[in-house]
């Protein structure tokens, strides 16, 4: 049996029972229900009645959501160029129209995710999808709860295909990644950041955490390495790992708050506080 975490939805190896713990969520980034540890499989949740939900984004772009939510609630997106598709963030959850949906899309070249919080189901889905590689950063092969063929480690980074290519970018996990897809955004490039970067509701910044729910930042040293690196690549439109988006202007969003975050981490502003 592939188990699921009910936390964060993360697949494990097959197994007759499910582990005492989830290594993602007892890990200081993630947290364990006051309750205790709970797991949950694909026939479970879909006799609970969960479906996967589909929108166009914008072209070539579309979203995947479980409703309701499994684990931390993530949107997969899954991205066409002309040689296939890419899964990117798989939701904890799969079901045949969905498959079929994605089948119709394009074949499919690959899953892939940002960091190991958003790993969900991404083997099961690599399978469904005609046995494609499941792309891990190396630094965060420790992460990976199913250990299977399919999975293939990368270093600094990865093409999928001819513009559309995973970058390593650290911070958040060390092998915390991102895709650059230089034809989205009309030729302007989107990037698919996962929560390297994080757009704030006030739609003008971004922040940068080690951990977002239990709040532990990250240095400015770390943060102007990853906005850096991220400035070198073809993107103008962004967007997170639960859809949302800073729809242009992006990389100078990024610019602005990463000298906002190391000038607070710094001390310049203690004088405010
Ligand atoms: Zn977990």
């Amino acid at each position: 049996m592939i188990w699921i975490c009910a936390t964060c939805a993360v697949e494990t190896d097959d197994l007759p029972e499910p582990p005492d713990a989830c290594a993602v969520c007892e890990d200081e980034r993630q947290w364990v229900p006051e309750q205790g540890q709970r797991w949950t499989t694909v026939d479970r949740l879909r006799e609970a009645g969960t479906r996967i939900r589909v929108e166009a984004v914008e072209d070539d772009l579309w979203g995947l959501r479980a409703e309701p939510e499994v684990g931390i609630g993530q949107q997969t997106m899954v991205v066409r160029v002309p040689e296939g598709v890419l899964l990117f963030d798989c939701v904890g959850y799969i079901d045949d129209a969905a498959v079929e949906l994605v089948r119709s899309l394009g074949p499919a070249l690959a899953v892939a995710s940002s960091h190991p919080h958003m790993y969900g189901l991404q083997t099961e889905w690599a399978r469904a999808l005609g046995d494609v590689p499941v792309l891990v950063a190396a630094p965060d092969a420790e992460w990976v709860r199913r250990r299977d063929p399919l999975v293939e480690l990368y270093d600094e980074q990865r093409q999928v295909a001819p513009g559309l290519t995973l970058h390593r970018v650290g911070g958040h996990f060390r092998g915390q990644a991102v895709v650059e897809w230089t034809a989205g955004a009309e030729g302007r490039g989107v990037l698919l950041a996962g929560d390297a970067v994080f757009p704030n509701p006030d739609r003008r910044s971004m922040s940068f955490m080690r951990s977002y729910p239990n709040r532990i930042p990250l240095s400015g040293n770390v943060v102007q390495r990853v906005a850096g690196q991220l400035e070198a690549l073809h993107f103008d439109r962004l967007y997170n790992n639960f859809g949302t988006a800073v729809p242009s202007g992006a990389k100078a969003m990024l610019r602005r708050s990463a000298d906002r975050h190391a000038a607070w981490t710094r001390g310049d502003f203690d004088h405010l506080t």
